[in-house]
């Protein structure tokens, strides 16, 4: 079987999405950033009116109804939007785009671990380059030679946040001799974001999601801004009807609820000073974050992987990641105050019987 494998898929190590209980499940599930709250009653409502009418015929191949109003709300030329399902697919999209075989692809690590894989599955090759510890922009970035830089920003799973200045100032070095990708998967949660950047700069591409900000992960509806030459090559790529009716017409509907996204993520926001705060008071370090999750430094990787598998145990789900330089930490999403007050108990207790155990 394996002759008939393409080399790059072969040696490939595939994503490790989070793990997903079924729906039927009692667990307190704070490990793949789901918004803990349901969707703007706006998008449910417009949910169950859908008419089975809708399903007989294609949908429309750009999203171009979502372009329009998503240009109105985010101030921006419709034709400087793509539409896909989900970022991730975006992301998908801008690789075959762009990236060649051989082509070098930059990011600074740690970050989204879905980059190396896309990067591997094209036959790329991957420039990482370790943030400083104060996961600033890494100076190196402006001097390697590749085809694309992607910058997560928030950045996952440090929850850290890099000024638009700073990534402007990056732009400006590279001078046009790479793309930069900016992957704004948990703007909503954080105090500014770049899309000035894609309206100002024809080598840079911003992408947004629903999944996080808005609560709609299971609708898989994300997308970018760009130049319009870039989006128009984009378009030739993608599969011809890659977001479907239902997914359109309820992200209208989620965008143009603006103030249901403002009261949700203050909530969450909220919820997240106050975790960070009793992290703390446990004795862990835990940066400020500027999404909907905290990366909370254990500090020891027995103890780290100890508390995510007694934490399991007990019905809360949190990430664990079994890769070099992250088995020190957990990351943490941000959930309902009923479940962060769980959480924290839980690990009171459990931290308790490790130090009884001593
Ligand atoms: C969640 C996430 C995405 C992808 O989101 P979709 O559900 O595919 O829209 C992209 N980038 C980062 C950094 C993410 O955390």
């Amino acid at each position: 079987m394996v002759k008939y494998i393409r080399k790059s898929v072969r040696y490939l190590k595939p994503y490790t999405p989070g793990e997903q209980p079924g729906t039927k499940s009692k667990v307190i599930k704070l490990n793949t950033n789901e918004n803990p709250y349901p969707p703007s009653p706006r998008v449910l409502k417009v949910l169950r009116k859908i008419n089975g009418e809708v399903l007989r015929k294609y949908p429309e191949p750009l999203a171009d109804s979502f372009r329009k109003i998503a240009g109105r709300i985010f101030k921006i030329d419709p034709d400087m939007i793509i539409a896909g399902n989900g970022s991730d697919e975006i992301l998908t999209i801008i690789f075959r785009t762009f990236v060649e075989e051989k082509d070098k692809v930059a990011y600074p690590v740690p970050t989204y671990s879905l980059y190396p894989v896309l990067v591997d599955i094209q036959g790329a090759r991957k420039v990482e380059i370790p943030f400083p510890d104060d996961f600033s922009l890494p100076k190196e970035l402006a001097d390697v030679d590749v085809k694309i830089i992607f910058i997560a920003n928030p950045n996952a799973p440090s929850g850290t946040f890099i000024k638009p200045g700073h990534i402007e100032t990056l732009v400006k070095k590279v001078n046009g001799k790479s793309l930069v990708v900016i992957d704004e998967a948990y703007v909503d949660f954080a105090e500014d974001n770049c899309i000035e950047l894609a309206k100002k700069y024809s080598n840079v591409i911003v992408l947004r999601t629903l999944s996080k900000g808005y609560a709609l992960a299971g609708l898989r509806f994300g997308f970018a801004f760009a130049d319009k030459r870039l989006i128009n090559e984009m378009m030739k790529v993608k599969d011809s009807y890659n977001c479907d009716a239902i997914s359109i017409r309820l992200a209208i509907e989620a965008i143009s609820d603006q103030r249901w996204l403002r009261e949700t993520v203050g909530k969450i926001k909220s919820q997240r000073e106050w975790l960070r705060e009793k992290f703390i008071e446990l004795g862990f370090n835990v940066r400020k974050s500027y999404a909907n999750f905290l990366w909370v430094e254990v500090g020891n990787e027995r103890k780290a992987k100890g508390i995510y598998d007694s934490l399991k145990r007990r019905g809360i789900l949190v990430r664990y990641f079994d890769k070099k330089g992250l088995r020190d930490g957990l990351r943490i999403t941000v959930g309902r105050p009923s479940e962060n007050r769980k959480l924290i108990k839980e690990i009171q207790a459990i931290l308790g019987a490790q130090d009884a155990k001593r």
